[in-house]
């Protein structure tokens, strides 16, 4: 089953809070110089028209990255810097945000020489445009990004980042991701995972949580956004599970969170704590 287009939901205030994560790990890791092999399991399409029919149905964008946006000026600072950067180098023009780049973008713009990058996506137009604008540096796989990702596991570069960004449209899901974090954590037990989930009324999402709080996996630091004016039924806020963050991780991505929770911004209160400590 692969209904789900990411298209319809492009910068909206999850990919806010996965992006913000995503960038603050690869700047983190930029401090040193050893190469580091990143997998995106899940890749999407990579670029996305915030005009298009799909992302004007629903509007989703206009609650986080054109909020942050918004916000801009009071961020230059802060380790938004990055994400803003990419925002304004594909929005040149009149100020207006219309494209929103997907997570293979936001990898890209950080890879050096000995760095590489591996996107997976099953859909098959969206994995056509995704190959159509990966160009050389970019690996692109049509594979179960899951499976996939343990296929590839030891990398040869040193380091290792893996950001997993399933759908959810099977519930099998939550269980699939904490088992296929469990067998990369015994193959590489010193890399980075980012794992995003959606928060939900149903409270589906916990499964993940319990199976990793009886799992071998430690170090995993759990940040949540909750909407504060959620919906009655479905998704209300968002989060990200980070496996062995860089030190100091966690207070960076507090601060970068608490900078755009207001309402002035995505109008989400934000909590961080560890799942499981060291
Ligand atoms: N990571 C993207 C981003 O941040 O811009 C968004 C990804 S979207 C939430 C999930 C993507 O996973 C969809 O494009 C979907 O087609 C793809 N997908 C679904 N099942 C998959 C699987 N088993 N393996 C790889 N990709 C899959």
């Amino acid at each position: 089953m692969l209904s789900y287009l990411h298209a319809f939901h492009a910068g909206n205030f999850a990919d806010i809070q996965k992006h913000a994560a995503l960038t603050l790990a690869l700047s983190m890791m930029h401090s040193k110089p050893s190469g580091i092999a990143c997998f995106d399991t899940h890749a999407g399409s990579a670029v996305y028209d915030l005009g298009s029919e799909r992302a004007r149905k629903t509007g989703e964008a206009d609650t986080g990255v054109q909020k942050l946006w918004q916000l801009r000026e009071h961020l230059l600072s802060s380790d938004w810097q990055p994400v803003l950067e990419l925002l304004a180098r594909l929005n040149a023009g009149d100020g207006h945000l219309t494209t929103y780049p997907g997570s293979p973008f936001w990898f890209r713009q950080f890879l050096r020489a000995d760095d590489a990058l591996t996107t997976f996506e099953l859909h098959p137009s969206e994995s056509e445009q995704l190959a159509g604008w990966a160009g050389q540096k970019v690996r692109v796989l049509r594979e179960d990004g899951l499976k996939g990702l343990l296929g590839q596991l030891p990398p040869k570069q040193p380091r290792l980042l893996v950001l997993i960004d399933p759908s959810y449209e099977i519930k099998a899901d939550y269980g699939s991701v904490a088992k296929t974090l469990q067998k990369a954590w015994q193959k590489c037990r010193h890399g980075v995972y980012l794992i995003w989930y959606p928060v939900l009324t149903s409270g589906l999402e916990e499964q993940l949580a319990d199976a990793l709080r009886s799992g071998p996996v430690r170090k995993i630091l759990r940040s949540e956004i909750h909407l504060n004016h959620p919906p009655e039924r479905g998704m209300t806020g968002s989060g990200m599970l980070v496996v062995n963050p860089p030190w100091g991780f966690d207070e960076r991505l507090g601060a970068m969170m608490d900078d755009v929770s207001g309402a002035d911004g995505l109008d989400v209160r934000h909590e961080l704590g560890w799942l499981v400590p060291e």
